[in-house]
C-alpha cells in the first residue's frame, strides 16, 4: 500500500492523517529522519513556518528532507509547508528548503481577513472546493515550470511543480479529501516511475 508521511513537529498533523486513510493509503507521522525511508511521499502541515524551520534544525531534518525531494519523492507543502517549500519569501534573506521556484508572502490576506473560506477552482481537482485559510501565505510570482492550479481572486493559492504540491490552504480541515486525493494519485505515479 501506498504510504505517506505527514512532518510530525508542529501544525495540523491528526487532521492530514485522516485524510491520507480516507484517501486509502496508509499515513505514517515522521517524527525522525530516519523514517523518511519509509515513506513514498510526505505532507508538510500547516502550523507556523519559523516555529517548524526552528524544529526541522534541532531534528537533523533539513537535508534529509531536500534530499527526500531531489530524489523524486513527492512533497505537498500546506500552508507553512508551502512556505517552507519556496525559493523565496518576501521580506526574508533566507528562504528554508527550496525546493519548489515561487516568491511567497507570509501573511499575505492581512490582519482583517485572519482566517476565511472561499470556494475554488482547483484545475484538475475540483470546481467547487471549499478552501479553509488560516493566517495564510500566497504565490507572488512562479518560475516557468510551476503550473499555477488555482486562484483566489489574482493571488495565487495551489501550485504544482513536478512532484511538488503546494496550497496556501488547508484542505485538510474538511471532508472535502479531493485534494488529498490527487496528492495521493501523484505519489502512486511516481512510485511506479521510480520502480521502472
Ligand atoms: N502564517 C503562518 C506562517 O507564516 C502559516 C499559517 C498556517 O500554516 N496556517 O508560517
Amino acid at each position: 500500500m501506498t504510504k505517506i508521511g505527514v512532518l510530525g513537529l508542529q501544525g495540523a498533523v491528526r487532521e492530514h492523517v485522516r485524510s491520507i486513510e480516507a484517501c486509502g493509503a496508509e499515513a505514517l507521522i515522521v517524527k525522525k529522519k530516519e523514517q523518511l525511508a519509509e515513506i513514498d511521499g510526505l505532507i508538510l502541515p500547516g502550523g507556523e513556518s519559523t516555529t517548524m524551520r526552528r524544529l526541522i534544525n534541532q531534528y537533523d531534518f533539513f537535508e534529509p528532507l531536500q534530499q527526500f525531494g531531489e530524489r523524486g519523492k513527492p512533497i505537498f507543502g500546506t500552508c507553512a509547508g508551502l512556505i517552507l517549500l519556496a525559493t523565496e519569501i518576501v521580506g526574508q534573506d533566507n528562504a528554508h528548503l527550496q525546493l519548489m521556484n515561487m516568491k511567497v508572502e507570509r501573511n499575505a490576506f492581512g490582519r482583517q481577513k485572519d482566517s476565511f473560506e472561499a470556494k475554488l477552482h482547483i484545475t484538475g481537482v475540483a470546481e467547487d472546493f471549499q478552501a479553509v485559510f488560516i493566517r495564510a501565505p500566497f504565490i507572488v510570482d512562479v518560475g516557468n515550470q510551476v503550473e499555477v492550479l488555482a486562484r483566489h481572486n489574482d493571488a495565487i493559492v495551489a501550485a504544482r511543480e513536478g512532484h511538488y504540491l503546494c496550497s496556501a490552504f488547508h484542505p485538510e480541515l474538511t471532508e472535502d479529501d479531493r485534494l488529498t486525493q490527487y496528492f495521493v494519485n501523484m505519489v502512486e505515479e511516481s512510485k511506479k516511475e521510480l520502480a521502472s
